[in-house]
């Protein structure tokens, strides 16, 4: 009997050992989505498979059809991005981004725009990107990849224009703007239930809205316009992008309603180290 095999570029999102020598995992594929696989004795020293059940490790793997788990017959490591494995902040961001990639996709659902997304995030992480912006950047990329992409120029209530756009910002709107950012900001909304900014005039009106400054807006806008690498350029403060975190993690557990539980883990070392 013939047995049907495929190759597949993947990223390890989940694994857990299985039996006495087995690893099952869950993975990301570029081409087929996010499928589970047994990685046969891949705990044994000898294995030349065990690259493909380390965590984060961006691989080609050869997949043999498998009655009920396709099981996984060869390992090439592309990247292991060690450098997540050995810094506690780094690791947790990663395992965020693992785990809310976990939450936005369906079995079997191919995203192959979603996958590079996420190991060009994981390569700024294990680079020793900043992991706030890298983390900002992949949830507002992620919910445009997957169909809902937060409304940051528009009031998600009114449709009126909430702020002037960044392209179309005249210099006294630029002036205008950074004056009320180094005073804080003048505050408008975000809703995450029904997915983007909130003008003034509707913030009482909306259940969830959560009142913001422009600055978040900008840098909600700024991010969207840009790679998640020139991400890392832009000059946002710690707080707003905090702020924006938060925000993208309520936007996308409203979409998925699921709740992603690496997100308190992230946040609290996040916390502890502000502490010190
Ligand atoms: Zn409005």
């Amino acid at each position: 009997m013939s047995v049907r095999v495929y190759k597949a570029e993947a990223v390890v999102l989940r694994r857990h050992n299985l039996g006495e020598t087995d690893k099952s995992v869950i993975l990301f594929t570029r081409n087929q989505g996010k499928l589970s696989a047994v990685a046969k004795g891949a705990r044994r020293p000898t294995s030349r498979i065990s690259g493909a059940t380390e965590l984060f490790s961006h691989c080609v793997v050869m997949l043999a059809v498998g009655r009920n788990l396709d099981v996984i017959t060869q390992c090439e490591v592309r990247e292991p991005f060690l450098g997540l494995r050995a810094d506690l902040n780094r690791f947790a961001a990663a395992s965020y981004l693992a785990e809310l990639t976990d939450s936005m996709l369906e079995d079997r659902m191919p995203a192959p725009g979603l996958f590079d997304l996420f190991v060009e995030s994981l390569r700024i992480l294990d680079a020793g990107g900043s992991v706030l912006a890298a983390v900002c950047a992949f949830e507002l990329h992620a919910s445009r990849e997957l169909g809902y992409e937060p409304s940051v120029s528009l009031c998600v209530r009114c449709r009126k224009v909430v702020l002037p756009s960044e392209e179309g910002a005249t210099e006294t709107n630029e002036e205008h703007l950074s004056q009320q950012a180094s005073s804080g900001g003048a505050a408008v909304g975000f809703s995450p239930s029904l997915g983007g900014v909130v003008c003034r005039s509707c913030l009482p009106r909306v259940r969830d809205a959560e009142k913001i400054d422009e600055r978040t807006v900008m840098l909600a806008r700024q991010m969207l316009n840009r790679s998640p690498a020139e991400c890392q350029k832009i000059q946002a403060d710690d707080e707003a992008l905090r702020v924006l975190g938060r925000l993208m993690r309520r936007h996308i557990e409203c979409r998925t309603e699921r709740r992603v539980k690496a997100a308190d883990f992230m946040e609290a070392l996040a916390a502890s180290a502000e502490k010190l």
